[in-house]
């Protein structure tokens, strides 16, 4: 598929509330409201004229704040393969998590293969915004760091011009 976003990280940094952001209103299912677990799943959206697929991996974890190394490794492994742009979720709200961390030593060894983007979710307000520097450690990403908040739509504008930039 072309044009396609795949957003990676742990359980319960918003993942599915920015897919669904990103895709609209027309698909905007989420995985808790059903308790049903799938892998993944795939959306369709818009960004100043440019079409777009977006795929939320992390279905399969849903209920559950643990995630383990197999399903790390799949997770990125099917981003990394199936996408043109990476977004590696984290959470300003808890600061970095150990499962930051195997996520990033996952995402460092595809480095420069496919564009990937730290991005800061719940960064709610300005003051949060600013916790997001912490993240800098993962070395992960070119350096930037998008802050957003999925829940209220702030930052996912510019998220979305740097992400079709390469569309
Ligand atoms: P996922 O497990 O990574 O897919 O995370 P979800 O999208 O299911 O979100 C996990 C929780 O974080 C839910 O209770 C969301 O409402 C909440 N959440 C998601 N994005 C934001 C945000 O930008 N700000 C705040 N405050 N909460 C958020
Ligand atoms: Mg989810």
């Amino acid at each position: 598929m072309k044009n396609t976003i795949a957003i990676v990280g742990r359980p319960n940094v918003g993942k599915s509330t920015l897919f669904n952001r990103l895709v609209g209103q027309r698909k905007a299912i989420m995985d808790n409201q059903s308790g049903v677990t799938r892998d993944r799943h795939y959306g369709y959206g818009e960004w100043t004229g440019k079409y777009y697929t977006v795929i939320d991996t992390g279905g399969y974890v849903h209920n559950s704040d643990d995630i383990f190394e197999g399903e790390i490794n799949k997770q990125v492994k099917l981003a990394i393969e199936e996408a043109d742009v990476v977004l590696f979720m984290v959470d300003v709200d808890t600061g970095l998590h150990g499962l930051d961390e195997e996520f990033a030593n996952v995402l460092r060894r595809y480095q420069g293969k496919k564009p990937i983007y730290l991005v800061a979710n719940k960064a709610d307000t300005n003051q949060r915004a600013h916790a997001a520097g912490e993240f800098y450690a993962l070395g992960v990403g070119d350096g930037e760091i998008f802050t957003v908040s999925s829940a209220n739509g702030s930052g996912t504008g510019d998220l979305l011009d740097a992400v079709v930039s390469h569309f």
